[in-house]
């Protein structure tokens, strides 16, 4: 049902005429995510541009009953930013500014709008450094990345979003403002809340400010790529570099589908009859640097790698990059439906779930590709299905339920960084007791009692 006049006045007096948006047209574009099997329609769209008209829109939909659903860029592969239960999407792009970067101290305080790359730049020109690297840098917001705890390549030797979170300004979902943790490198007073909120999926309030942990910029980087046969011989490499003692700050992995793949939709120089490759970056001074690539090298000649070499110079490096950048867009693209899942193993067991995840495709007659952040035991099997197609669709469901399987027995978890949302509810009762479930949703009645924020994601509703 659409809202009042009434409400839809109320909220355009909070923000502005043009930051409110009701037209059915306009609202589509806000009813899906990364995703490629959700979609629901809100009743607005709003645009606030300061914590203070979040903190009174949040007031009026509690004292109104009306669901908010939190959106950055709306890039997540979880389903996370769908308005399953309609009313407000409050969208933060326009909350945009970078409010300081304060390189004595080696942070920066930023409005959850602002575009992870858009900060890069500004770091950049600075030689600052700020490690967790989403692919998806170029659109997702910094709000979408700590509350999805995201990470990326880099996190291998740098760690994820909330390994550089300091504090942050939030919105209680009654409209309360308040500013949790600070912008001290160490800080143990009282229980840690902006790291509960990093992750929580946009369900327990609004982040609206976030104050990051910078690094100097690495003085010298250097890529290597590694061809292997088969992608278990990958995995298994990927392991013998890690237990070397030897930490790249990137490994990355496709396989022959991906790879082919992406240079049908933009020719990048990957080599198009690997079985897979490995990517590699090492990155400090340059003596170490140098060093780092030339045991990776050897250690994957002894693995069995059909060839390695480092990138020529830096345009090749960068070609590279982009290459496994446009990993996600090359699978999206060359299926009606993807099930992009991202089960994560300890390090070394990945080149066991890579075999088992191919004899599951295989048993249940359903493609399944591979792309991933090896370094660290995060994989992103690629399940390719069409939802129209409903006895495919039902084989590729039981396949995602059978790679859960296997990630749990191998001791790892149902997501590494994309979050549970919509897609993989229904699998959380498989991963997390239910004692545990339970202190979730109690403490997600602690910060909602009224359920209003980002409802229907995380756990299935209670029968
Ligand atoms: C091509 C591609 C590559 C990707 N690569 C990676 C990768 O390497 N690593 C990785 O971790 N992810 C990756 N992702 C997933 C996605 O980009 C990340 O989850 C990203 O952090 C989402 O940011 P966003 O601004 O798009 O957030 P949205 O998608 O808009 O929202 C994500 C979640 O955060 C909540 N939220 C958003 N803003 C706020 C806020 N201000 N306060 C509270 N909650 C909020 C939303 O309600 C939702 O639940 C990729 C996605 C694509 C499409």
């Amino acid at each position: 049902m659409a809202f009042s006049q009434t409400t839809i006045d109320a909220m355009k007096t909070i923000t502005a005429a043009d930051a409110v948006l009701t037209e059915a047209t306009d609202l589509a574009a806000y009813s899906y995510d990364g995703t490629s099997n959700w979609q629901s329609l809100p009743q607005a769209v709003v645009f606030p541009r300061s914590t203070q008209q979040v903190a009174e829109l949040m007031a009026m939909a509690n004292a109104a009953d009306i669901p908010v659903t939190i959106r950055g860029a709306g890039t997540n592969l979880s389903g996370g930013s769908i308005p399953v239960r309609g009313g407000i999407v409050l969208c933060m792009t326009r909350m945009d500014r970078i409010v300081e970067i304060d390189e004595a101290n080696f942070t920066a305080t930023v409005e959850v709008g602002v575009v992870l790359n858009h900060l890069n730049q500004e770091l950049a020109r600075r030689r600052l450094f700020f490690p967790p690297d989403p692919q998806s840098f170029l659109a997702a917001t910094i709000g979408g990345c700590v509350a999805e705890n995201s990470g990326g390549p880099y996190a291998l030797k740098y760690g994820v979003f909330k390994h550089y979170l300091l504090g942050m300004q939030v919105v209680l979902p009654a409209g309360k403002v308040l500013s949790l943790g600070g912008r001290t490198m160490k800080n143990v007073t009282g229980y840690d809340l902006p790291q509960l909120l990093c992750g929580s999926e946009g369900t327990l309030a609004v982040i609206t400010r976030a104050t990051l942990r910078l690094l100097p910029m690495p003085a010298t980087r250097k890529t290597a790529l590694a061809v292997f046969d088969q992608v278990p011989a990958a995995g298994s490499a990927v392991h013998a570099i890690l237990a070397s003692g030897l930490v790249p700050a990137k490994i990355e992995i496709m396989d022959n589908w991906v790879i082919q793949r992406i240079e049908e939709m933009a020719p990048l120089g990957l080599p198009k009859d690997a079985g897979a490759i490995l990517l590699f970056e090492a990155d400090g001074n340059a003596a170490a640097v140098e060093e780092d690539v030339q045991g990776i090298i050897e250690i994957c000649k002894q693995s069995g790698a059909a060839e390695v070499r480092s990138a020529k110079d830096g345009r090749e490096a960068d070609n590279f990059w982009g290459a496994r950048r446009a990993g996600f867009s090359a699978v999206f693209g060359n299926a009606a439906t993807v099930m992009a899942e991202d089960v994560t193993v300890p390090t070394a067991s990945m080149a066991e779930l890579i075999g088992r995840i191919q004899s599951i495709s295989r048993q249940r007659d359903v493609p399944v590709v591979m792309i991933g952040h090896a370094g660290d035991g995060n994989l992103h099997p690629c399940i390719l299905t069409d939802e129209k197609d409903s006895a495919h669709f039902e084989r590729a469901e039981q396949v995602a339920a059978d790679i859960f399987d296997a990630a749990l027995e191998l001791g790892g978890v149902i997501s590494g960084e994309h979050g549970i949302g919509l897609e993989k509810r229904r699998f959380l009762k498989k991963a997390v007791r239910p004692e545990v479930i339970d202190l979730m949703k109690s403490i997600k009645q602690v910060f909602d009692p009224k359920g209003l924020l980002n409802p229907g994601k995380i756990w299935e509703a209670d029968k």
